[in-house]
């Protein structure tokens, strides 16, 4: 078994993730057994933390930038599906903007967001991501199925940044993969707490979820995919002199 995992800027644009169909696409076809867990599309957390910001301090504006969520997803479904596929994705995924519209509204009205309220606000990044990539998998022939990390990952109650029960996380990953032999498309990130309430594993959680994933899988390999090639002497984004290391070894 192997785990892949794609972060956020490897799925931010619908060119990116049919990159990423082909490349899945190429081990599928060789027959290699793997699960692939990818995080919230490139700044869509960081979206979902301003939209309920602003609803806690009771800003209306807070609805512009759930339209513009909700958009960037609807114009993914309509490039990336087509057909049948398209129109139940888009169907389930506008459901499922309801229920954050809903919350958000909750939030407005309450004007705040405690740290468990936004948890669950963050879990509509991952889980909008992964449901269309997965039916994205299944339209290019793959036998993919959609999992919502909260089935199976479980956590105390620091919401924010929760700690892993590992005995029962690995059991139940043990178990849900023995029973669910498709390709299995992992929402990174979330987790949940006694009562099925939402957590997060902090922010950056998909490596960890991809980490536990094989941990609990027994995998051979864990692949943590980026889309800068090699390792930078530091962070780009702080760092405007930062070059890749043209030679490095793991010593
Ligand atoms: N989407 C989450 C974040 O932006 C988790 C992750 O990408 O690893 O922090």
């Amino acid at each position: 078994m192997r785990v892949l995992k794609f972060g956020g800027s490897s799925v931010a644009k619908p060119e990116r993730i049919k990159g990423i169909v082909e490349i899945l696409k190429g081990y599928y076809t060789k027959g290699e057994k793997f699960t692939v867990v990818f995080s919230a599309f490139g700044g869509v957390t960081d979206q979902l933390i301003k939209m309920s910001e602003l609803a806690a301090k009771g800003k209306e504006e807070y609805l512009e930038v759930f339209k513009e969520f909700s958009c960037r997803h609807q114009k993914s479904i309509t490039e990336l599906l087509e057909g049948n596929l398209q129109e139940q994705v888009l169907e389930e995924t506008m459901k499922n903007h309801e229920v954050l519209k809903n919350l958000l509204n909750g939030v407005f009205l309450v004007r705040e967001a405690s740290p468990r309220t936004m948890d669950y606000v963050l879990s509509f990044g991952e889980r909008n991501s992964c449901f269309i990539i997965s039916n994205v998998l299944r339209q290019s022939g793959i036998n993919a199925a959609y999992l919502d990390a909260r089935k199976i990952m479980k956590t105390d109650k620091t919401f924010g940044s929760a700690k892993v029960d590992f005995e029962t996380s690995y059991s139940n990953i043990k178990k849900y993969y023995e029973e669910h032999p498709e390709v299995q498309v992992v929402t990174g990130f979330i987790a949940t707490a006694k009562g099925g309430l939402t957590t997060t594993l902090g922010r950056g959680g998909s490596d960890y979820t991809a980490s536990l994933l094989a941990a609990g899988l027994d995998a051979k390999h864990i692949e943590i995919w980026t889309d800068v090639s090699g390792v930078l002497t530091a962070d780009p984004r702080k760092v405007k002199k930062a070059f890749t290391i043209p030679n490095m070894t793991y010593a």
